[in-house]
């Protein structure tokens, strides 16, 4: 994919701040950071998202953000988020897959927004059986 900006950067016709790299993924500093060291975790073989990827690159994929992720909380000293979006409501801007390891302070006010969609009992099963009952494409 030439014009996808990073599977520009696994080949290196784009300039990242590489933290790490193995055979099937690579890991770069994100060039707008929720907090310092805000890192991306991306597999080269280009892959739209989620649903795109198939489960054993995702699996090795795991294996690298977990890698990474402990390496990030031993130079920060922080604790950890991981973050991964699918589709623009979700908030994805790059159709390349990616995870987003953030290191957390006490305090730093990043995070999810909860109790956004309060249920009653009656709509916390009603959607529980939707989802249950729902079909997956995996
Ligand atoms: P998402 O919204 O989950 O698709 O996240 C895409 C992320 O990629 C954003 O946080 C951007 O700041 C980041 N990003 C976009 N272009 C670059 C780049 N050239 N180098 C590093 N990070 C980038
Ligand atoms: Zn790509």
């Amino acid at each position: 994919m030439d014009e996808c900006i990073f599977c520009q950067i696994a080949s290196g016709k784009m300039e990242s701040f590489k933290v790490y790299e193995d055979d099937d993924s690579f890991a770069f500093l994100d060039i707008h950071p929720a907090a310092p060291g805000h890192t991306l975790v991306v597999p080269k073989k280009h892959t739209a998202d989620i649903f795109d990827i198939d489960e054993i690159s995702l699996r090795r994929l795991a294996g690298s953000l977990r890698h990474i992720a402990s390496k990030i909380k031993n130079a920060i000293g922080s604790d950890i988020m991981i973050m991964q979006n699918n589709g623009r409501a979700a908030g994805q801007i790059v159709d390349h897959i990616h995870f987003h390891v953030i290191p957390r302070t006490e305090g730093d006010g990043i995070g999810l927004m909860r109790g956004m969609a309060e249920l009653t009992k009656e709509q916390m099963e009603e959607i529980q059986n939707k989802i249950k009952e729902a079909s997956s494409d995996d």
